[in-house]
């Protein structure tokens, strides 16, 4: 990978990792992330790169195959759902999955300095973020403190939802995947460079909680992610 981010590396190191070959193209890292989770979903996960050994073999520099900009709540751990280790996910996480200024720097970062090749907006059914921006929409009340911030950024979802007559909370989800995945490009020049040069994807993904399953709800550019997951057969193939 011609981006090496290699901050307080020795040059010339010798990597003796055992990881996998450094996934450059987002096709590549959307298959790794996919079959990961498949080792999730069926009870065989591989627990890769969780060694001391690769521990030390990544202390000099990362290359991170993934960007994870997911949603805080703690059952959606991106390294155990994706079955992954050190070093492979770099994960951006708040409350509902916002995208603000240190999250579009944190995706920024990734996909220009270490050359990480996919994004993925992980959001999930019966998400509290979401229910939250519903109930304060409904009764008009905001919530106290900075609270209010992760509803006020929910919000704009929300009014898409409703005007596409989409009134269930998992729907909501979805949309707002599909919502912040277009923030993302919308709100990053940087990255929407990348995906136009073929360099990036990005997809947006819903996880059941219960399942463990992943399935794909967007992807820039349209048609990149295919997913066939037996655990929720009414997943959409191709989006
Ligand atoms: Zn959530």
């Amino acid at each position: 990978m011609s981006h090496a981010g290699n901050a307080g590396g020795q040059p010339g190191t010798q990597r003796t990792t055992d990881r996998a070959p450094v996934l450059s193209e987002p096709s590549r890292a959307y298959a790794e992330l996919v079959a990961g989770n498949r080792r999730f979903v069926g009870g065989a996960p591989h627990h890769p790169n969780q060694d001391a050994g690769h521990r030390a073999a990544v202390a000099d520099g990362q290359h991170p195959f993934a960007v994870i900009v997911g949603c805080s709540d703690s059952r959606l751990a991106a390294e155990i759902i994706f079955d992954r280790g050190l070093g492979d996910l770099f994960v951006v996480r708040t409350a509902g999955h916002t995208a603000g200024p240190e999250v579009l720097g944190s995706v920024e970062y990734a996909v220009t300095v270490l050359g990480t090749p996919l994004v993925v907006v992980l959001g999930h059914d019966l998400c509290g973020a979401v229910q939250a921006a519903r109930e304060s929409a409904a009764t008009g009340t905001a919530p106290s403190g900075h609270l209010g911030a992760v509803v006020d950024a929910v919000l704009p979802s929300l009014r898409r939802a409703e005007a596409e007559g989409v009134d269930d909370i998992d729907g909501i989800v979805d949309i707002h995947i599909a919502q912040t995945v277009e923030t993302l490009l919308g709100q990053s020049p940087v990255l929407a460079d990348e995906v136009a040069r073929g360099r990036c994807a990005v997809v947006g993904m819903s996880y059941r909680l219960a399942a463990g399953a992943v399935r794909p709800v967007a992807a820039v550019p349209a048609g990149f992610a295919t997913l066939d997951t037996p655990a929720d057969p009414a997943a959409p193939a191709t989006v």
